[in-house]
């Protein structure tokens, strides 16, 4: 049994927090197709099992607290140095500790929506004030100006999210530098680049680049996609050195456990890094056949970038997603407003397709 309710109360900006909905878990056993959570369908390389094995006999060990070896790996990985890398647990924890960092208590921070359902999670959490800016109806693409528009002087970040997860497209480089400009240097512009790997436009801007340029740049990279280690939880940030510090210092102790560390070490080895890199290549050749076959069916979809379709469903969103359920495959509904179908392995895309070709 439950213990008594508390009359201790809770600050209001927690109460009124919206739901982080995580995508469904497929049962032991169960045959269902699980497409509702933008994961990598390969399962752990050889290497990065073994490296996990020999990790765990020193379980009983604290993780090295700042994880040096892998923010060591990391910046010779982005080409920074390792005091412009801050690792964590997950990028969705290195995001919340940017905030920290940054946002005193009602600041603003600007972000677009439809986008990550974190954001406005962790923008509550850290005290800030929401302003959300509506992504481009029908392509789903980051409205930068409208976002430049909505910086006022109150503004401390804004994040920008490309490519955007639910709707795909990914920020060219003269939008981004627009942007930029536009926006004071004062303001911290959060590039949250958790799909880079899978991005194939030329026209993205190479995000180390950018923040060489702009120093009030935080660039914010994750393990959980095209690495495939979602599991494990590590994330980390590439931002100048004195915010680096500064979000270092507000991040949880031993944030990054040792097994995550020893994983993400082995993906980082060049041999690991090739074959890795590989099924990100076959991840994008599958997001080709797949939105080339949707086409084909006649679905008009916006362009994506990432390893996700985004079907703009509005009303039928989640009796969709319940059919799709029921015929064995998991997608991820946004109520109201659409469907994120994460593309897996080929099997699992062809479940998809047939589905959705029954939906027109
Ligand atoms: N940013 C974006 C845009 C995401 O879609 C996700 C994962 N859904 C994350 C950050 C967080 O990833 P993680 O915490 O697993 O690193």
């Amino acid at each position: 049994t439950s213990v008594e309710e508390a009359s201790v109360p809770l600050r209001a900006a927690v109460s009124a927090l919206p739901a982080y909905v995580p995508g469904a878990r497929v049962a032991a056993g169960s045959r269902a197709w699980k497409l509702s959570s933008n994961e990598n369908p390969y399962p752990p390389l050889p290497s990065v099992l073994d490296a996990i094995a020999r990790g765990a006999t020193e379980v009983n060990r604290y993780p090295d607290m700042y994880a040096g070896e892998l923010v060591e790996a990391l910046a010779a990985h982005t080409g920074v140095a390792p005091e412009n890398v801050v690792v964590g647990n997950g990028s969705v924890a290195v995001l919340a500790h940017v905030l920290q960092a940054v946002v005193e208590h009602g600041d603003e921070v600007v972000f677009p929506w439809r986008s990550f359902e974190a954001y406005p999670i962790a923008v509550a959490v850290a005290g800030g004030r929401a302003v959300m800016v509506p992504v481009q109806e029908g392509t789903g693409r980051l409205d930068l100006p409208a976002m430049a528009a909505a910086v006022t002087p109150a503004t401390r970040v804004v994040l920008v999210c490309t490519p955007n997860n639910p709707t795909g497209p990914a920020v060219h480089s003269d939008e981004l530098e627009t942007f930029l400009a536009a926006v004071p240097r004062n303001v911290l512009v959060v590039v949250d680049e958790a799909y880079l790997e899978f991005v194939r436009d030329p026209q993205v801007p190479d995000g180390v680049d950018l923040l060489r340029r702009h120093p009030n740049v935080v660039l914010l990279r994750t393990l959980s996609k095209a690495y495939g280690l979602a599991g494990l939880r590590v994330g980390y940030a590439v931002a100048a050195p004195g915010l680096a510090a500064g979000i270092r210092a507000v991040s949880t102790p031993f944030g990054v456990s040792h097994l995550a560390q020893v994983a993400a070490l082995a993906s980082l080895a060049p041999e690991a890094q090739g074959e890795l890199m590989q099924r990100v290549d076959a991840l994008v050749a599958e997001r080709t056949r797949v939105t080339d076959a949707l086409r084909d069916q006649g679905w008009d979809l916006p362009e994506t970038q990432a390893n996700f379709v985004w079907f703009g469903l509005g009303e039928r969103t989640v009796e969709r997603a319940g059919q799709a359920r029921e015929s064995g495959v998991l997608v991820r509904p946004f109520a109201g407003d659409g469907l994120r179908v994460t593309i897996g392995e080929p099997e699992a895309n062809d479940a998809f397709l047939s589905i959705a070709s029954t939906w027109l």
